[in-house]
């Protein structure tokens, strides 16, 4: 047994089985690269599911996660601390909004979009208790616990996991006639992703967001953007709201947010929302904590500069034409995407996403595959042209049967 079978062995023993990993345990990384225990390097096509968007191991955002280490760490929000402020307010303004509520996790940013939207409906909106509904689409992914699968389509994310949380109604993506009909009196929120990831990075059709804008500004109702995975650059926009010109009511943000160090995500929106709560109806330990704050920091700054959103959306373009040029050699059935953000649908004699998936790794790069025989590739945005080129060859040689 070489180093790498006995740690997925050991793995193996000791874990519960969430989850099914290529065979590469990763000791080391840096930019767009890992390198495993046997020394071996692949290129990471995945980047921690655009959570590492400014890479492995950014030197900014090491060196502000350092600096921090080195005075406060966690307060818990008891008290105040000094990066509290700053990290809210320079959020707040990035988003074009009033107010922040940090929390950690993507799916705890929903939950408590859920929360708040609730809230607003009763306090504001005059929904009658316990009335509140907020329309999804199917085919979602907002993250795993018990409310948020409640509203999954994915049979795999619900078995067994009951009873459901209602309150939520579920209409196709895309689908404009089935909102229209879905949104009554008592729809406080509509909660989408405005580019679905796990789904396989499916794009909606064009004017579908902005037609949702007008909808649920005429109705009254909360546009919820969950913008974790499309967000921070990764479409080459700040947001992915932006390519249809839509600004939502609410932002989810999280992965990038916490540049691929600590977990920070946040609730992003006016002051007529957020300020739906008061001292004791939500919190979180380590939501806002000093580390994460400081890493938060640099990542907003770095945002500020525009030079990651324009760096996406170049090699995305470049990206894309070679993704697109593939489909006329029937190796591949579809490509979606935006900027440095792609699904890539491989044609089922090929073999499974997880089988191409495999094949890619022997080559030495990472993608992970999604819903059969889909692919997704997701550098990180400080990917190298050249890096990025030989990539794309590997999935080539792949497609190719080499
Ligand atoms: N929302 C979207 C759009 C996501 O892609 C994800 C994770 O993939 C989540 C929410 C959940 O984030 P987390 O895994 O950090 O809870």
């Amino acid at each position: 047994m070489n180093a790498t079978e006995r740690l997925i062995a050991a793995a193996d023993a000791h874990t519960a089985h969430t989850y099914r990993p290529l065979p590469v345990v990763v000791a080391t990384a840096d930019g767009s690269w890992m390198t495993d225990v046997e020394g071996r390097r692949y290129l990471d096509l995945l980047a921690g599911y655009s959570a590492l968007n400014f890479g492995h191991r950014n030197p900014r955002l090491v060196a502000a996660a350092t600096a921090q280490l080195e005075r406060v760490t966690l307060t818990s929000r008891a008290f105040h601390h000094d990066r509290f402020a700053a990290f809210c307010s320079e959020l707040a303004e990035l988003c074009g909004m009033e107010l922040v509520l940090p929390m950690n996790t993507g799916v705890e940013a929903v939950e408590t979009a859920v929360k708040t939207a609730r809230k607003w409906g009763y306090r504001v909106k005059g929904v009658p208790g316990e009335m509140a509904k907020i329309v999804v689409a199917g085919g979602n992914f907002h993250g795993r616990t018990t409310t948020v699968i409640s509203f999954s389509t994915d049979p795999e994310a619900r078995a067994d996991f009951g009873p459901y949380t209602p309150g939520f109604e579920i209409v196709p993506y895309g689908d404009l006639t089935a909102m229209r009909a879905a949104l009554t009196e008592n729809t406080v929120a509509v909660l989408l992703e405005p580019i679905q990831g796990e789904a396989g990075v499916i794009v909606p059709p064009a004017g579908y967001l902005p037609t949702v804008r007008e909808l649920t500004r005429e109705r009254n109702v909360l546009f919820v953007a969950d913008e974790i995975q499309s967000g921070l650059g990764r479409t080459g926009r700040t947001f992915a709201c932006e390519h249809e010109g839509v600004v939502p009511d609410v932002y989810l943000l999280g992965k990038a947010l916490g540049g691929g160090i600590v977990p920070v995500s946040a609730v992003v929106s006016g002051a007529e929302v957020l300020g739906v709560f008061r001292p004791g109806e939500h919190g979180s330990t380590f939501g806002g904590n000093p580390l994460a704050c400081a890493v938060g920091l640099e990542v907003i700054a770095m945002l500020r500069s525009g030079e990651y959103q324009a760096r996406a959306a170049e090699l995305g373009a470049h990206l894309h034409r070679e993704l697109g040029a593939l489909l006329g050699t029937g190796a591949v059935t579809a490509v979606r995407g935006r900027g440095l953000w792609a699904g890539v649908d491989v044609a089922p004699a090929l073999g499974t996403g997880r089988q191409i998936s495999e094949r890619l790794m022997d080559r030495g790069v990472l993608v992970k595959d999604t819903h059969g025989s889909t692919i997704r590739i997701a550098p990180p945005l400080v990917i190298e042209k050249e890096d990025l080129d030989w990539g794309l060859d590997q999935v080539r040689a792949v497609l190719a049967g080499r």
